[in-house]
């Protein structure tokens, strides 16, 4: 039987799960931000997932590409709705990339969109940071890393098995030492070697039987 994840986490390995939302034109709702916003290049037809030339720096080829629409600067950006709680996750666009990127974690922030069907969401710091962010939950005190969330809402093989190389790189280079140049990795400042074994095989847990064995020498 298949092992499965639940909302709660109950893999221990502080796993939270966010859902998409998506601001109703002409509100604005506040909110603090979990942990730092991942940006991708991703391609937005049909459905929206990174684009698997650019995550792959080259190596794989990516169908999305070849249908017309290229791929456009996005970021998912992980919040605490401050109303209640509940993690969420906003889609954001390249004129934001300044902004967001300047928001310290933790800190309360405004989502907001204007009246127009077409007007995206925007984010912005809170001019009133009180009431500050507080939580007795373990796992959100620390900056939350949304990439295993992401894997598991795309559902894509292909998409795991690249973030598995980046890994796997990311590792090689750190046991070699310093001396080697580890490109930066499409996640953004962190490394995807920082994801945790356990937190891999929980984003995976889906998706693991078209995935060869963990253990297969590469
Ligand atoms: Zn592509």
């Amino acid at each position: 039987m298949l092992r499965k994840a639940t909302p709660e986490g109950g893999s221990g390995t502080g796993y939270i799960h966010f859902s998409y939302l998506r601001t109703i034109p002409g509100s604005k709702w506040y909110g603090h931000l979990a942990g730092p916003p991942v940006w991708l290049q991703c391609h937005t037809s049909n459905t929206t997932k990174p684009c698997l030339d650019w995550l792959s720096y080259g190596q794989r080829v990516c169908r999305r590409c070849f249908s017309g629409r290229p791929a456009v600067l996005m970021g998912y950006v992980p919040i605490y709705r401050a109303s209640d709680g509940k993690p969420v996750i906003v889609i954001v666009y390249e004129p934001q990339f300044a902004v967001i990127e300047q928001i310290p974690t933790h800190a309360k922030i405004i989502v907001a969109r204007e009246g127009g069907e077409y007007d995206s969401q925007f984010i912005r710091l809170s001019l009133e940071q009180t009431p500050k962010f507080q939580t007795t939950l373990r796992e959100r005190q620390c900056a939350y890393d949304l990439t295993p969330n992401l894997l598991k809402l795309w559902k894509d093989p292909d998409i795991v098995e690249c973030y598995r190389d980046a890994s796997h790189t990311a590792r090689m280079h750190a046991m070699i030492g310093g001396q080697t140049q580890v490109q930066p990795t499409p996640l953004g400042k962190r490394p995807a070697g920082k994801l945790a074994e356990t937190e891999f095989r929980d984003a995976y847990a889906d998706l693991q039987p078209t995935l060869p064995s963990a253990t297969k020498p590469k």
